[in-house]
């Protein structure tokens, strides 16, 4: 992820830490797997699992990312999902201000002093330019704001 004024990441870790908030649509699914040179089946039976409905990434013993390694980070960074680019622009933390002060406290890669409207702005054009909004909510993952909002005052 390019430096954005109101976000650089400091590579700590904890959001590749919990199970469930990995969500692999279709297209990450297609990148990640043909990354791996996998196909599509084989990759989702090593790593994938699915949940609520959707397929996730799972986690591995130490209850991280299981493409995540200590000291490393992200093994497959230029390939992840859509969810892990689009973090922290994720869609509470861009129409909830009391979200944004709590993911702050969460991840030391948000600027602490960046304002709401500050941090609207820069999600809104990050997330479009890199292309990182749901079309298809019942496959994508929820955090990813719709299309149109990025377009649009909220
Ligand atoms: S919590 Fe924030 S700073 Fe830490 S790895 Fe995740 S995005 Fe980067
Ligand atoms: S794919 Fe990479 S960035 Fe995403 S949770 Fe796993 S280790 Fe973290």
């Amino acid at each position: 992820m390019k430096n954005l004024p109101v976000f650089e990441c400091t590579m700590c870790g904890q959001c590749c830490e919990g199970e469930g908030g990995i969500i692999l649509g279709p297209h990450d699914l297609e990148r990640i797997s043909s990354g791996l040179k996998l196909c599509s089946e084989d990759f989702l039976k090593c790593y994938g699992v699915y949940r609520n409905g959707k397929w996730q990434i799972r986690t591995g013993d130490d209850g991280k990312c299981i493409f995540f390694r200590e000291g490393a980070g992200c093994t497959v960074h230029p390939i992840r999902p859509d969810v892990c680019r689009a973090w922290p622009f994720f869609r509470g933390n861009m129409i909830d201000s009391e979200s944004l002060y709590l993911a702050k406290d969460y991840c030391p890669g948000i600027r602490q002093d960046t304002t709401f409207e500050e941090f609207i702005a820069e999600g809104k054009a990050y997330l479009e330019e890199n292309g990182l909004v749901a079309s298809d909510p019942k496959t994508e993952g929820h955090a990813l704001l719709p299309a149109s909002s990025t377009k649009t005052a909220f």
